[in-house]
């Protein structure tokens, strides 16, 4: 890798070589994992590239081909796979000054792959009362690019279901890495090659994102006496269509108390909770809902006093995995899963699995909306001990019917669905064909014939290592 080579190709494009700015714009959340932690806690780029424009990433990406540098693209680094840490050195490509929303139109914003959630949701709010459908919990930091690249779903999912279903992300512009870059435009099926697949098949330059009617939304915290308490009226709230929210979450006693400090002092001990994002116009058909259900409303954001709103976080920043952020901050001990509670028989999974593990594994659900159907994701939160440990309560899930997506690997397929993407690796063929971008993270594209059901975990044999 003739790094002094491509700097002087890079001539008059932000370069920074600094190492220890370097080494942190290399890093996401991946320490969120205890495994990926003592994997990937060396990794670090060679050099951080900071396009402006979609005509710098084509100059940026035919140079790095020439002299055959890995590229692996970053928006923010909330990602929390280590899915935008760059396993074989080479160029961290930043798009965040790519950043301008560019057009606002009734249902539809075009952004650059920079801009940030929360700021394209002011643009849009300001200019005509629109917001996006769907956006991470790290609302106020994740890039619009990084979050079609890295994420997949969140806030906003408990009406319009995953960030892969159709509709949810309009169009792409996509360079590829080649000897002479093309930018390619994506929509309908097509955007399957790029959603969700880390960025090892093409730089997103472009995003054009269906937006819906912005609100300002209520946060209402109710209480229940037991988890499934709050599970079952979770679960009726989600199907409530009459009533409109954004954020359904419950989470079990006594992680509410344990880890929301700025919250404690709403909940009862031993109280479980569901953190709930209602629109203004739906508050009162929700609070007559929540007294039929038998549900406290222990904290309504439309009553509460100025001090006690003061210094609340927003209730998205106690879900999704804000929940762990929290966790993790109070004990360090703390990990989680990700795992699929499927239709119809959610609720009975949950309370199985809920029983399965006391005192190491607290049961945090998100309601979601998928293919018309309510149903929920967990996200626990567990004790960890070690890394055996984690892999039984992993193979408990999946056993007694609920797919795990781990969020202690780093490759595409053992965090997702443990089987190759034909549509992407096709994709990959033609648009990287020397495999530079994002190197480490597709597993079919580095050994085509793994096996999956190895039980193993898949090792890159680039993985930079130490020194
Ligand atoms: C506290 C916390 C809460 C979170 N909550 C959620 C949640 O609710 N839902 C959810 O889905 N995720 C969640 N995540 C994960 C993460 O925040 C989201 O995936 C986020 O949207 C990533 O955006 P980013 O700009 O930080 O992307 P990065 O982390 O920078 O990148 C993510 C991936 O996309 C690739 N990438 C970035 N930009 C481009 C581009 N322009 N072209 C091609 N590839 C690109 C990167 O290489 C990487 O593989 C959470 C993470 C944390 C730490």
């Amino acid at each position: 890798m003739d790094i002094a080579a491509l700097k002087r190709d890079l001539d008059g494009i932000r370069i920074e070589d600094n190492d220890k700015i370097v080494q942190q714009k290399s890093r996401d959340f991946y320490w969120y994992s205890p495994v990926l932690k003592r994997q990937l806690d060396h990794v670090t780029g060679d050099l951080v590239v900071s396009p402006k424009n979609e005509a710098e990433v084509i100059h940026i990406l035919s140079a790095c081909f020439r002299h055959g540098v890995p590229v692996t693209p970053r928006g923010t680094g909330t990602g929390n796979y280590g899915q935008a840490m760059p396993l074989s050195g080479g160029v961290v490509l930043s798009l965040a000054e790519m950043n301008q929303v560019t057009a606002i139109s009734p249902g539809r914003v075009v952004t650059g792959p920079g801009a940030i959630l929360a700021d394209i949701d002011r643009a849009t709010r300001a200019h005509s009362g629109q917001e996006l459908r769907i956006h991470p919990s790290t609302y106020n930091t994740a890039s619009v690019g990084g979050f079609i690249a890295g994420g997949s779903g969140g806030v906003g999912s408990i009406n319009f279901g995953g960030l892969r279903d159709f509709g949810n992300v309009l169009r792409l512009r996509v360079v590829t890495m080649e000897a002479e870059p093309r930018a390619l435009e994506l929509t309908g099926e097509d955007l399957h090659k790029v959603t969700h697949a880390y960025g090892t098949n093409g730089i997103i330059t472009e995003v054009e994102m269906p937006l819906t009617a912005a609100y300002d939304w209520v946060d209402v915290i109710v209480g229940f006496e037991s988890f499934m308490g709050a599970a079952r009226y979770g679960n009726a709230l989600a199907c409530q269509d009459g009533i409109l929210t954004k954020l359904v979450t419950p989470l079990a006693a006594p992680a509410p108390q344990l880890y929301f400090k700025r919250h404690q002092k709403f909940f009862g001990e031993g109280q479980s909770i569901v953190a709930v994002m209602v629109a203004p116009h739906a508050l009162d058909a929700f609070l007559a809902f929540t007294r039929r259900e038998g549900g406290a409303v222990v904290y309504n954001a439309a009553m509460a006093s100025d001090d006690d709103r003061k210094g609340l976080p927003p209730a998205y920043e106690l879900a999704w995995n804000h929940t762990t952020l929290r966790a993790l901050r109070v004990d360090p001990s703390i990990t989680y899963l990700q795992s699929l509670y499927p239709f119809p028989d959610q609720l009975a999974l949950v309370e199985k699995m809920d029983g399965m593990f006391p005192g190491e594994v607290f049961s945090h659900l998100e309601f979601v909306r998928f293919d018309g159907n309510i149903t929920c994701f967990g996200l626990p939160l567990v004790k960890f001990t070690t890394e055996e440990r984690l892999d039984e309560i992993i193979r408990i899930f999946e056993e007694n019917g609920c797919p795990i997506f781990n969020p202690h690997r780093y490759t595409l397929e053992e965090g997702g669905m443990k089987q190759t993407d034909d549509i992407q690796l096709a994709f990959k063929r033609e648009a990287d064909p020397q495999g530079l971008l994002n190197p480490g993270k597709m597993i079919a594209w580095e050994n085509p014939d793994y096996d999956y059901r190895s039980g193993k975990t898949f090792l890159f044999k680039g993985l930079q290592q130490v020194g």
